[in-house]
């Protein structure tokens, strides 16, 4: 069974002007599809054929592994934004952020902190241990938290390159500024909920 992205529950252009829809069309295509394809050229007739591409991530290794997490990051990172965001985390996820951080606003330098840190090719996550600490962590290129079992990742921003380039060329900076007001915070809840 041919390993397929999961669909967007939005439009391309709908995270305007955080991405606009160009980019969008062509982070999908270009890198997320371009994944999935190499990945089933890769599987067929293998014996990852017929896992999950949560198992593939965790079975796999070298060419395998890094599209199979690739496909597996950006499905993730595409749930971690909507359109109709704006808005703050709530509830006991805030507790833990501000237990963890100080307040909401130290959080997100804190994150903003680590995208710097993030000098390679990668992505920087908050994920929760499994003794229910948050944490902001960094993976490079195509490494992904899932290949840790005391590790849930809860919120994932793509800073490879191609993810901001054609909307902010080297302002990172402003794309982690504007990333908080997509967030999907109800998907990001659910995570903590999960952990
Ligand atoms: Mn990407």
């Amino acid at each position: 069974m041919a390993i397929k992205l999961s669909p967007l529950p939005y439009k391309h252009g709908d995270l305007e002007p955080f991405l606009s829809e160009e980019s969008v069309m062509l982070h999908r295509t270009l890198h997320h599809q371009n994944h999935a394809e190499n990945l089933n050229a890769a599987i067929r007739g293998t014996k990852f054929s017929d896992l999950s591409l949560a198992d593939i991530v965790l079975e796999a290794d070298g060419a395998i592994f890094r599209n199979a997490a690739q496909v597996w990051n950006h499905n993730f990172y595409w749930r971690c934004l909507t359109p109709e965001s704006g808005k703050r985390p709530v509830g006991k996820l805030l507790e833990a952020i501000d237990a963890q951080f100080g307040t909401y606003d130290e959080f997100r330098c804190e994150f903003k902190r680590k995208v710097k840190n993030n000098f390679a090719s990668g992505w920087t996550w908050l994920i929760c241990t499994s003794s229910g600490k948050l944490k902001i962590i960094n993976t490079r290129d195509s490494e992904t938290p899932i290949v840790d079992v005391n590790t849930m990742p809860l919120l994932a921003l793509d800073v490879w390159e191609h993810a901001y380039y054609l909307d902010y060329k080297g302002d990172w900076a402003n794309y982690v500024d504007n990333f908080w007001n997509f967030v999907d915070w109800h998907f990001v809840i659910r995570n903590f909920e999960r952990a």
